[in-house]
């Protein structure tokens, strides 16, 4: 799923009774297309003479780049909340996350049965489901069943294309075919691209499938 503000909203104020005694005042949401920072709280600093170092202007945003199991959202939304209760105190943690980020992380994690981590990080169906950069990929089929996932140079395909076939060839590696596809799914993010050789990592074929989701099969020439 996908959030909206009013959501946002109203997930805070039930995790706000739940996990934090309804201690912290509901802050402005604001929706980002951002890839790679998925929640983030913002503040600008003040020093007041006698209380010392202030935050203010709070704010958590959260982005809607994709569409999230809402188990996930919800562990995206109260991970930023520790970091709102945190400076809400106008307590400083020793680092990003910290101490106090831990401590309460893990306390809310055994409390409630939630599954905040310090870096979010998809599962394999997620990143099935994500999409970013285009890449051509080539699967290569064993005799013996397994499969093998090659990202080459993106820059030397049909050179590596050619090279792929020499391997057809060679009887000692027993492929028994060679595909070739385009796919934007960031589950091929997982594997090393080729640079100056070629590689492969093999993949469970029972799982092949759903990585290739929308993937479109191309010749390389
Ligand atoms: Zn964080």
């Amino acid at each position: 799923m996908t959030p909206t503000v009013e959501y946002l909203e109203q997930k805070f104020d039930y995790y706000n009774q739940l996990c934090f005694e309804g201690q912290l005042i509901r802050p402005p949401f604001r929706l980002t297309r951002n890839v790679k920072t998925l929640g983030a709280t913002r503040f600008h600093t003040r020093y007041h003479l006698f209380k010392g170092r202030q935050y203010y202007d709070l704010s958590i945003e959260i982005t809607t780049r994709y569409d999230f199991p809402e188990d996930k959202l919800i562990e995206i939304l109260v991970h930023e909340m520790i970091h709102y209760y945190i400076l809400s105190h106008n307590w400083t943690d020793n680092t990003a996350h910290g101490q106090l980020f831990t401590a309460k992380m893990k306390e809310l994690n055994s409390r409630f049965g939630l599954h905040i981590t310090k870096q979010y990080r998809p599962d394999d169906n997620e990143l099935i489901h994500r999409t970013g950069k285009w890449r051509t990929i080539c699967i290569l089929e064993f005799t013996d069943g397994k499969r093998g996932v090659m990202i080459p140079p993106q820059k030397y395909l049909s050179r590596a294309g050619k090279m792929v076939e020499q391997m057809e060839q060679d009887d000692r590696l027993h492929i028994a075919a060679v595909r070739w596809y385009t796919t934007n799914r960031e589950i091929f993010r997982k594997f090393t691209p080729c640079r100056t050789r070629l590689h492969w990592a093999l993949v469970d074929p029972t799982r092949l499938n759903d990585y290739l989701t929308d993937a479109k099969p191309i010749q390389i020439p």
